[in-house]
Order: C-alpha cells, then sequence, then structure tokens
C-alpha cells in the first residue's frame, strides 16, 4: 500500500491531467458543465473520493461519465481502482474551491516563465470581465498595472470573498502583460504552489536555486495568499522574495480573502509590507452586476436563455459569481443534454439545491422589518412586552417566519425579540400555525411576507 500514498499537491496534479484528458475527449461545454464542478478530496485505499457540489451533479456525472474517470484515474495511478464521489455542504464547497488551484489547459510550455508559473485560463482576460460598481476599483487597478511600463504601486493587493473574480483579474493581468511585451518574465501561482516550491527546495537542499530562479521574475503574482498563513518558515522565504523583487522595482501582484490587517496568522512585517502599495477590494456583486454578467455569459453560448430566466437567476443566486456561472451552466446543460425548455419554472427545479441555501440567508432583522412595515408598527415594537393584540400578532407572526426561514432556535429567537423565552416563541409557532388554517387574512399574510422576503 506504500506506493499509494499521493500528497495534496500530487492528487491535484493527477486530477488536472485527468481533467484535461476528459476536456480533449468530452468537449468544453460537457467538461465546463459536469467536470469543472468536481474537485479531488482524498485517496483512500484504492479509492478516489471526489466531490461534486450537488445530488444533481453527482448522479449525472456517475450515470455519464464514470467508468472514464476511472480508467483515466487509474491510467495516472494504477493504486486507484475505484472513484466515489460525495457531495458536499455550501460552506465545505467554497472551503475547497478556495484551495482548489485551477485546472487549466496548457497550450504553449513557454509560456511558464522561469518554468514556475501554472498555465493561465484563456477565458480570464480584461475582455471578459464585467466591470460594475463592486469590483471597479480593483478593475481599474489591474488594467493599470498590467498596462504601465513603469512600476505604478508595489504590490498591488487585491482582496475579497471567494468566487468574486480575483483570480480572473490576475489571469487578466498576466495575458495583458504578455501580450505587450512578451518577453517580460511573470509567475503566476497559487501560495500552496509557492509553499510546494519551497518546501521542495529545503527538502531537496536546493534553496539557493529557489532564491535564484524567484529573484529572476518581472512580475511575481501569488493567488490567495492566505494560505501561508500560519505557515511561518514559507511566510520568511515570501518576505525575503518580496523584498527583493520590490528593491529591483520587480512588480509584484497578490490576492487574499482578506485585507492585509486581517489576515490572522501572518507576520506583522509581512502584513504591513503587503499594505504598502494599493489595496483594493471587490465587493460582495450587485443585481446589476449579476444581470450584467449572466448576459454576457448567455451572449456567448449557443442557446437561447430568455431574459426572465437570467433575471429569475440574478435575483436568486446572489452568493458570488463563481455560483452564479455554475447556476447558468447547469441550465443550459438541462436543456442541450436532457432537452428540457429553458423556463423560470424549470430554472427553479435545476437550481432548486441552490436556491434553498440562498433561502436560509434571511436574517432575522428583516423579517422583522417586514413585517413590523406590512402591519405599519414601529420596529421597536417587535422588542417590546406590550401584548395589545395589534401588536402581539405581528410580533407572532415574525417570531413564527424567524422559525421557518432561518436556521436559529427557539431560545435564539427569542433572544432576537427582547429577550423572550424560548416558550413563548414555541408559542407563537403553534398559534400561527392554527391562525394559517383557520384565518385566511393570516395565512395570506404569511404567503405574501414570506415571498417578499426570500425574493
Ligand atoms: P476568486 O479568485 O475571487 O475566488 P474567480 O476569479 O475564480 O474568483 O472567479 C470565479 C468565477 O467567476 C470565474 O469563472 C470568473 O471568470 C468569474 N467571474 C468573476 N467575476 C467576474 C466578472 N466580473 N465578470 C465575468 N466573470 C467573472
Ligand atoms: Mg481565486
Amino acid at each position: 500500500m506504500g506506493d499509494c500514498f499521493v500528497s495534496d499537491i500530487d492528487l491535484e496534479v493527477l486530477w488536472n491531467s485527468v481533467y484535461r484528458k476528459l476536456r480533449s475527449e468530452l468537449g468544453d461545454p460537457v467538461v465546463d458543465s459536469w467536470i469543472s464542478p468536481l474537485s479531488p478530496g482524498k485517496l483512500d485505499g484504492d479509492t478516489l473520493h471526489l466531490v461534486a457540489p450537488s445530488m444533481f451533479f453527482r448522479d449525472w456525472v456517475l450515470n455519464n461519465y464514470h467508468r472514464r474517470i476511472v480508467d483515466l484515474c487509474n491510467q495516472e495511478n494504477s493504486c486507484i481502482k475505484r472513484v466515489d464521489i460525495s457531495v458536499l455542504s455550501q460552506e465545505e464547497v467554497a472551503e475547497s474551491v478556495r484551495t482548489k488551484s485551477k485546472a487549466v489547459s496548457t497550450k504553449n510550455k513557454s509560456d511558464d516563465a522561469a518554468g514556475l508559473s501554472i498555465p493561465l485560463d484563456p477565458k480570464l482576460t480584461f475582455e471578459n470581465f464585467v466591470v460594475g460598481k463592486p469590483n471597479e476599483l480593483a478593475y481599474a487597478a489591474a488594467l493599470r498595472v498590467a498596462e504601465s511600463d513603469s512600476v505604478a504601486f508595489n504590490p498591488l493587493f487585491l482582496y475579497g470573498a471567494v468566487g468574486l473574480g480575483k483570480t480572473h483579474l490576475m489571469h487578466a493581468i498576466a495575458w495583458s502583460i504578455k501580450h505587450r511585451s512578451p518577453s517580460r518574465n511573470i509567475a503566476y501561482m497559487s501560495a500552496e504552489k509557492f509553499m510546494y516550491h519551497f518546501v521542495r527546495s529545503v527538502r531537496y537542499k536546493d534553496t539557493m536555486a529557489f532564491k535564484d530562479q524567484f529573484r529572476a521574475v518581472d512580475v511575481l503574482m501569488i493567488d490567495d495568499i492566505q494560505f501561508i498563513c500560519g505557515k511561518e518558515s514559507t511566510q520568511e522565504e515570501f518576505f525575503h522574495t518580496f523584498n527583493a523583487l520590490v528593491d529591483n522595482n520587480r512588480q509584484v501582484i497578490v490576492s487574499a480573502d482578506k485585507s492585509p490587517s486581517d489576515l490572522d496568522g501572518m507576520e506583522e512585517r509581512l502584513k504591513s509590507r503587503l499594505g504598502w502599495g494599493l489595496v483594493a477590494d471587490i465587493h460582495p456583486t450587485t443585481y446589476e452586476l449579476r444581470l450584467g454578467i449572466l448576459h454576457a455569459k448567455a451572449a456567448a453560448c449557443t442557446v437561447k436563455i430568455p431574459d426572465k430566466v437570467l433575471e429569475f437567476v440574478a435575483h436568486k443566486v446572489t452568493s458570488n459569481v463563481r455560483e452564479l456561472e455554475g447556476a447558468l451552466n447547469r441550465i443550459i446543460a438541462s436543456a442541450v443534454f436532457i432537452g428540457r425548455e429553458i423556463t423560470v419554472e424549470n430554472a427553479r427545479e435545476v437550481l432548486s439545491d441552490l436556491l434553498r441555501t440562498s433561502e436560509r440567508k434571511v436574517t432575522i432583522e428583516e423579517i422583522q422589518k417586514k413585517v413590523a412595515v406590512h402591519y405599519a408598527i414601529k420596529l421597536s415594537d417587535m422588542f417590546s412586552p406590550r401584548r395589545a393584540r395589534q401588536l402581539a400578532l405581528p410580533r407572532q407572526i415574525a417570531m413564527y417566519l424567524a422559525k421557518k426561514l432561518t436556521t436559529l432556535s427557539l431560545p435564539e429567537i427569542g433572544k432576537s425579540f427582547g429577550g423572550k423565552n424560548h416558550t413563548t416563541v414555541l408559542h407563537a409557532v403553534k398559534k400561527i400555525n392554527k391562525l394559517i388554517d383557520s384565518d385566511n387574512s393570516v395565512s395570506e399574510d404569511i404567503k405574501l411576507l414570506t415571498h417578499i422576503l426570500i425574493r
């Protein structure tokens, strides 16, 4: 069994290779829809565990591509006899997306500046990046770095939550620089890869070569720097590399999921150094930006998607652009492969698991506000102990909705209503359940409020 040990990084490499073969066998649309969302989990004995974002995906991949995936994995590493696909929770998906290095096509070996860079994704260019209020600063800064011949600010630090376009902008900068000045040496890699190079150089007692290699770079781009938080020796090495490059007027570009000062587990001197240049954040998407992105993606696709469906998706899938693209891909796939008509109703069904998680994000404050507005009472009446029916009923309806639409417990809900006991909340929930059956105006109100809240 000793041969079967595969490190996380080797597993990524193995999966990338399988992924590339699948892309050439099955074509871009199939791979973008069904294979890209899979990520390698771990190797356990002779079984490779892959992770899919939903049951729908898992079943489709198992029914259609499983055999081929097993064969290709087995060709890569003969230890692998079985491939199992499981489904992760949304939080776990976000986490795995964050650390997953992108599987991309290799076009040209000489692209790999100093043999360090990972291949760039041809789709991630400035042209394909839709600009809106939430990302305009980051976009402008990225463009400036890409297009100026001198070092404008050093480093450029891009940060924002997962799936909002950091990696996209970094690839775009790299493409643009490559295009304008092909001779400049660009090294783009994840912080994980940086650590991998470093750890390997230490293991093979080859740190001088490591240093030389990195210091010969004109533009160093490190994606997801938060990965090295808590990894002291890698940080130390990065700090020296960083300083050497900046001192020599070479451009450094870094991305992270947080601002430099919020990077817990990062050395103080590195935090402060990272904040010296331009720090640009990418905010969560707005409805307008989501719709813009969907229109751009839909225009590049052969099937026609009604505007109503795009608007529906822009309304519903609010977490990040990656999920937005995933949602659109699924709708396209259901039309192309299963022959479904593209309608809002069908989209709702295809996306049911995604929608459930976004519906859960209703907050108790929103519920209280909307219910107060609906019944024309003051927001403060939600927290008051007064029992007059015109106040108590709305309050009980709000408690009922909080139980139904959030994951909060009865005591937590009670607390948010001016420190009420959990039995008070339970009583409210029971009472409203009864009223829904017996009182038409209450049941209509609940329907309307629910609709407003999970819109
Ligand atoms: P991050 O690195 O911030 O986690 P990515 O750059 O990987 O996010 O973006 C996730 C996906 O969303 C990618 O496929 C990317 O092309 C797409 N994307 C993100 N922002 C935009 C945008 N403004 N316009 C077009 N596509 C976008
Ligand atoms: Mg990224």
